[in-house]
């Protein structure tokens, strides 16, 4: 995936912050600083995702974490372990990102959220359009599509909870 380079770029502690992919991440106020975060004039937004760079991780199959390629496969966060299940932050990670991402994010590493963990091929998310609720303009969600629709339909798809995700990283 080809790098954002920012023309006027954020400023973070009187320096130009550009925010480059690739690990290890910047440490922004003690913490990683994932490459789709944004950097606002007073600070990081780690609760927010810069838009563009979401949507180049999702075209092009790069890391929302670190902003590099992924590899064959990719791990997904999702709302919950089944089908047409929502991909949180609607973007992929690789599995090291991934551990980043649960040891640091107070959402994605709060067990009582009921999060499930997958490894995916990049033909296992697939973008579904939502119906427009009043006036808010239709919505794109990223969504785990059946295995039985992809080009691997026998493949066992294991969906692992945030404790099963740190004892297979023993
Ligand atoms: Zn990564």
């Amino acid at each position: 995936m080809k790098d954002v380079v920012y023309v006027h770029p954020p400023r973070y502690k009187d320096a130009d912050f550009q925010n480059p992919a690739g690990l290890p991440r910047p440490v922004v106020g003690g913490l990683p600083f994932p490459w789709v975060t944004p950097m606002g004039a007073g600070g990081p937004l780690f609760r927010e995702v810069e838009r563009v760079k979401a949507e180049l991780c999702r075209r092009l199959w790069g890391c929302q974490v670190c902003g590099n390629d992924l590899d064959v496969t990719a791990w997904v966060a999702l709302e919950r372990p089944e089908d047409w299940a929502g991909v949180i932050t609607s973007a992929a990670m690789h599995q090291a990102c991934l551990r980043l991402a649960v040891t640091y994010c107070p959402v994605l590493g709060d067990a009582t959220r009921g999060y499930a963990f997958t490894e995916v091929y990049e033909d296992e998310v697939v973008a579904v359009e939502e119906k427009a609720s009043n006036k808010m303009a239709p919505r794109t969600r990223w969504c785990l599509r059946p295995v039985s629709e992809t080009v691997r339909p026998g493949r066992v798809r294991a969906f692992l909870t945030l404790g099963q995700l740190d004892e297979a990283a023993e």
